[in-house]
């Protein structure tokens, strides 16, 4: 009887949905029926006001040449479908030469990688997206580059080249206060090995090992309960030792190794028994102090020394120096040089990736680098004739606001993990009546570091389980986590796919996050860099793009119907917010006010209807809404996950 209740419901639910008339909001004239003075539509503004950045992983977005990849070009042949939702910006992921599909361990920072396209493609689509007013963001990975780069590949091939300073390396592995994140390789360099006849002597006594090359026979391991054994290139087991005093042994071996050799003073040898070194190699005849603490490869002589990596092997942090000095340091300069060049091209903003690993976690440090680049990057954007100031955000992933703030000294707009995991956090819960208030409260906190500070909020992203996941895929909620995103105050962005409700999570790895756009009902997919990591169940007929737009009720039509508002209403793109008490735990309600525009919203976070008097909500005067959402009777109603925003 529930079930049968539920379905009723359901049923009923729809119909009303469907019912309920598109409202087509701006310039483009009315739909929403109402009163005969339409005079006020006028107070909509025909240009692009809206700020919304859509994110785009290049790789994976649209493919123009059938060769299974995302490319720029397939970019550019999708600006009607990027206007259409309201875009001023793209943030393309990273498009450089790069070791990975995903381009954040970058090979080259001067290259398009050739599986995107070319310089050219890039600049027609930079020309293309201007002409619609929309500009052209590119990601910027300043923490690390690929381990593939050649500033990295000449570091490891010599100790003495100059782009050893680009990158962290020590003899002496450790040192950093990074809050947990990172590890030192080691350099591995090409004679860290050897091949060759070798006697060795080693002494437990001293704890030193001796080297020294001979053309004396070569003996068998010891098998008879040695106490003392070696372990060298690509053997399985340990060689025994002959005892040939107290506690000195010796054997002499051909050996053939690329990494050294160890010493082991028994068979279990994790147990404190396993002797190395701290990254320095052997000297042939010369004893060698051997250490069980650290118990690093003991090399012949080779690069010995160790790198530093927040993420991954693949990617060697960059290394700028003292902070307060970071602009001086090659790799700097080198990265500058780069951007400069993007810049001068008419690229119209930077992404920062893992901005808060540059100095390794320290807020301060980090804060006084990223002044300095940005300082950089928007003297030459004006020195190229840009308008205004040059636009930046970083990805300064803390674990809270207040942490996250600060970096607003650095940068002129941050990500707002928060924005999103409290959105989330109340659409489950069903309780908006404290929403604005809490999203107020974050405002304030970047205020306190930069009066002009651009909130850049969202609700996922390509490293992050998709908003449909976190909400249980249902699409009331999807529509409504959409529609409070489009009527928040700052700068919102898009993640490819949000506006199409596709879902996916980092379980099974993170290509599950980033899924392309499935065009048509019937178009093939540009999922060739994602290695087989794509679910087809998802990407159905009635995902596809194609399919949402013939559907009056599909999320992308909610996307566009709010974008669309925000375009044309100054007040919804650059008003600040104003809490207002809300008489329904359920229901956030704010003001968005600017140059004398105000509006009115209100979104339904429960799954019941709401009702409650509330000024200035009147149906004439309603600009934009999803869902059931009514003014008429004197009552502000909204029906389950309702939006709706009144023009006062
Ligand atoms: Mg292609």
């Amino acid at each position: 009887m529930k079930r049968f209740f539920h379905i009723a419901a359901l049923f009923l639910a729809t119909l009303l949905l469907t019912a309920c008339p598109e409202v087509k909001p701006g310039p483009d004239g009315p739909d929403i029926p109402g009163g005969p003075d339409e005079s006020w539509r006028g107070q909509a503004s025909t240009e692009k006001l809206s700020g919304i950045t859509y994110q785009i992983n290049v790789y994976s977005f649209a493919d123009s040449d059938g060769d299974g990849w995302g490319d720029i070009r397939g970019i550019t042949q999708h600006l009607d479908y990027l206007d259409s939702i309201g875009a001023t910006a793209l943030w393309l992921s990273p498009i450089h030469e790069a070791m990975s599909y995903h381009g954040y361990n970058v090979n080259d920072y001067t290259s398009v990688s050739s599986r995107l396209g070319t310089e050219n493609d890039l600049k027609d689509l930079i020309s293309k997206a201007k002409a619609r007013n929309i500009g052209i963001y590119l990601d910027f990975v300043l923490n690390h580059s690929g381990s593939d780069n050649i500033w990295f590949k000449q570091a490891a091939a010599d100790p003495d080249s100059p782009y050893r300073d680009y990158y962290l390396i020590s003899d002496t592995p450790g040192g950093y206060d990074n809050g947990g994140m990172g590890t030192w390789y080691p350099m591995t360099g090409a004679d860290a090995g050897y091949k060759g006849r070798v006697h060795f002597k080693v002494d437990m006594n001293a704890k030193t090992v001796t080297v020294t090359q001979t053309s004396e026979p070569v003996q068998s391991p010891n098998t008879q309960s040695p106490k003392c054994w070696l372990w060298y290139g690509s053997v399985t087991q340990h060689v025994g030792l002959y005892t040939t005093g107290t506690n000195i042994y010796e054997i002499t071996l051909d050996i053939d190794t690329d990494w050294g050799f160890l010493v082991c003073t028994s068979t279990n040898w994790a147990d404190g028994t396993k002797w190395g070194g701290t990254g320095k190699g052997v000297t042939f005849g010369v004893p060698f102090q051997m250490n069980n603490t650290t118990a690093a490869n003991i090399t012949f002589g080779g690069d010995a020394s160790y790198y530093f990596a927040s993420f991954d092997k693949s990617m060697p942090d960059l290394n700028y120096g003292p902070a307060a000095t970071a602009a001086t340091s090659p790799a700097f300069k080198s990265l500058a040089e780069a951007a400069d060049h993007w810049i001068e091209m008419g690229v119209a903003g930077l992404r920062l990736d893992a901005v808060i690993w540059i100095y390794q976690n320290n807020t301060a440090d980090n804060v006084t680098f990223l002044k300095q680049w940005y300082d950089r990057c928007n003297t030459t954007w004006k020195i190229n004739g840009g308008k205004g100031d040059f636009y930046m955000v970083g990805e300064a992933w803390c674990d809270n606001v207040d942490k996250m703030a600060p970096y607003y000294e650095g940068l002129p707009s941050n990500f707002n993990f928060y924005y999103y995991w409290t959105l989330k956090d109340r659409i489950n819960q069903g309780r908006g009546n404290d929403f604005a208030q809490t999203v107020t409260h974050f405002r304030n906190q970047f205020r306190k570091y930069r009066a002009d500070f651009i909130d850049a909020i969202k609700l996922t992203n390509h490293d992050e389980d998709r908003v449909a996941h976190d909400l249980g895929r249902d699409v009331a909620k999807e529509k409504l986590a959409a529609a409070v995103l489009l009527t928040s105050p700052g700068k919102p962005y898009i993640y490819q796919g949000e506006e199409l409700g596709y879902w996916g999570n980092k379980g099974k790895g993170d290509e599950y996050v980033r899924a392309p756009i499935k065009w048509a009902r019937n178009s093939g997919l540009a999922s060739a860099s994602l290695g087989g990591k794509v679910d087809h169940a998802m990407l159905s007929e009635s995902i596809s793009v194609e399919a949402q737009e013939q559907d009056p009720a599909s999320i992308l039509r909610v996307y566009r119907n709010f974008a669309q508002a925000r375009n044309a209403w100054k007040a919804l793109a650059k008003g600040e917010m104003e809490p207002l008490s809300s008489p329904n735990s359920a229901v956030a309600l704010w003001k968005m006010s600017y140059e004398g525009q105000t509006v009115l919203v209100a979104h339904n976070f429960g799954g019941g209807s709401a009702a409650f008097a509330v000024t200035g909500c009147t149906t004439d005067k309603m600009i934009v809404s999803n869902g059931v959402a009514d003014g008429s009777s004197g009552l502000l109603s909204l029906g389950p996950y309702a939006s709706a925003v009144f023009l006062q």
